[in-house]
């Protein structure tokens, strides 16, 4: 039987060395587990994901950006649970929150997928529509970075090995996620809901709790009492908030009420975990932008706590320059107008 057994151990374990890490499971309580995406992941990855662990059935709250990310996600799942995922939640349209809604109900046919009832039209209409701007901008940035490799430079600069390698990685989760999306199926919710839903996993439960309209109409945040742990989708991250669309008005009140919950630690879509403190942060700077409030006081703020606001998953400097918190304060008036016309503010 050992003789049997070894070779396909030995190529299992060959085969887990071989892959690129995609996410840092990162184990918050016996039940429930982050997974935080790596810098520069090998999938067209930017979101993380909670995983909440029941003695009957697991939930992930938000599927990834692409199949290939979810599919890293469900291979790496044996190390914290061998338990069926039946719940995925959905907690908003946007791509790197839904985009993996196919590859999930393929590893687990039984699982229902959780969102807002506005998700029933914003996924079917808006993600896809997403998804075929993204069908239709992605050769020019893949011809654009093969270019880059064959002269060698970018903008006349030279790339030197590091930065080869950066463009070559580039380049190569471009093509694959162009073929990705190319034949990716849009799968709304099948379970929507409007106020609250407690989903019992057996031993522990999760709390859905519709909290907008305010980074989109549909904003769920998941809040696991028995932890004391909340995932909270985009309404925080570390890094300056993402108002394209968003009802800047309600986001201070959605905050509220999620600091309300009493959690002790607080998985944002795009970043490390963060305590309390950084939603009471979060919370001010968004009643402040509102407001229009002076912002000089958040970039000493972020400063303090080491945020970088250079990009959407936090790159660049520490406290981020002022012109990263001079273009957020000179959106909102845009993004405030825009939300009236689409009436982003209204209840939904
Ligand atoms: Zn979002």
């Amino acid at each position: 039987m050992t003789n049997l057994f070894q070779p396909a151990l030995l190529a299992m374990a060959v085969l887990t060395a071989q892959e690129p890490q995609t996410f840092d499971l990162e184990q918050l309580h016996p039940r429930v587990h982050a997974a935080v995406v790596v810098p520069n992941p090998p999938h067209y990855a930017f979101a993380n994901s909670l995983i909440v662990v029941g003695d009957s059935a697991v939930l992930v709250v938000d599927t990834q950006q692409s199949p290939g990310a979810a599919r890293a996600l469900i291979r790496a799942l044996p190390a914290v649970t061998d338990r069926p995922v039946r719940w995925i939640v959905n907690t908003h349209w946007h791509a790197d929150h839904v985009f993996g809604n196919s590859a999930w109900q393929e590893a687990f046919p039984d699982v229902r997928i959780v969102g807002h009832r506005s998700l029933r039209s914003d996924v079917p209409e808006r993600a896809a529509a997403y998804r075929d701007e993204q069908i239709e901008a992605l050769p020019r940035a893949i011809r654009e970075r093969e270019t880059w490799l064959a002269e060698g430079r970018v903008n006349g600069e030279p790339l030197d090995a590091a930065a080869r390698a950066a463009v070559g990685r580039s380049l190569d989760i471009r093509r694959r996620y162009l073929a990705e999306l190319s034949g990716l199926p849009i799968v709304p919710p099948d379970i929507v809901m409007d106020d609250t839903l407690t989903i019992d996993l057996g031993g522990v439960t999760a709390r859905l709790t519709h909290v907008g309209p305010a980074h989109t109409g549909g904003d769920l945040v998941v809040y696991v009492p028995d932890a004391r742990i909340l995932a909270m989708g985009d309404l925080v991250e570390w890094g300056t908030p993402w108002l394209e669309g968003a009802c800047v008005g309600g986001w201070a009140a959605a905050l509220d009420r999620t600091t309300a919950m009493g959690a002790d630690r607080i998985l944002p879509s795009h970043g490390p975990v963060v305590g309390p403190e950084f939603l009471a942060l979060y919370r001010d700077l968004l009643a402040a932008l509102a407001s229009r409030g002076p912002l000089q006081p958040f970039r000493d703020r972020f400063a303090a706590a080491g945020v970088g606001v250079g990009g959407a998953a936090g790159g660049g400097a520490a406290g981020g320059s002022s012109s990263a918190f001079d273009r957020l304060v000179a959106s909102v008036p845009s993004v405030t107008a825009a939300a009236e016309r689409a009436g982003a503010c209204a209840p939904s």
